[in-house]
């Protein structure tokens, strides 16, 4: 009797250390990295802004799904809301040397100055830095049972891309970023 119970206590140990660890998982996956770029209602973001030359305090953009679904092309809804990846060497602002700001596509939030772009080979737009470490955010990406960091707008969530350490000086990062995931807006003409 004694040898029955201590098997199902055992069993009952490990059942709510599993739902433990697959409780701590999901969060882990999902939650958005608290980089400080959160003031405390949790409503606003502050981000800096290329046009206005300072930071400025916005509202989070958050749409339903079928609101991005009607603002987004189904290409774009893929990877900005699904996390999908455009195929390599297609993206239309791979190769655009004009000088300007890139904006995210989900909500028009300055990500990338051309002065940080370089041709890093990969086949997406790759940038060295963003145009303030709070304009974009990272949370961990194990889909694919590795650790990369993926890099979402701090304004939408949309997803952007991905970070690694093999970019060039000062940053040695390597912001490899989806083309539909941006818009480009050149600076003559702001
Ligand atoms: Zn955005």
């Amino acid at each position: 009797m004694s040898y029955i119970v201590t098997r199902r206590q055992i069993l009952m140990l490990v059942a709510s250390q599993l739902g433990m660890l697959w409780l701590a998982t999901q969060g882990f996956t999902k939650q958005p990295v608290k980089d400080g770029t959160m003031t405390t209602d949790e409503l606003t973001v502050r981000v800096f802004s290329i046009e206005k030359g300072t930071y400025i305090e916005v509202r989070k953009v958050v749409r339903s799904e079928a609101e991005w679904r009607e603002l987004l092309t189904p290409q774009q809804y893929n990877v900005l809301r699904e996390e999908g990846t455009e195929r390599a060497f297609t993206g239309l602002l791979l190769d655009n040397k004009e000088r300007g700001i890139y904006r995210c596509a989900g909500c028009g939030n300055d990500l990338y100055h051309s002065d940080h772009k370089f041709d890093s080979g990969s086949g997406w737009p790759s940038y060295y830095q963003a145009v303030a470490p709070e304009n974009v955010a990272t949370r961990l990406d194990r889909r694919l049972f590795m650790t990369r960091n993926e890099l979402v707008c701090s304004r939408c969530e949309s997803h952007l891309g991905h970070v690694f350490d093999d970019g060039p000086q000062p940053t040695f990062k390597r912001h490899c970023i989806n083309s539909v995931s941006l818009t480009f807006h050149p600076l003559s003409g702001l």
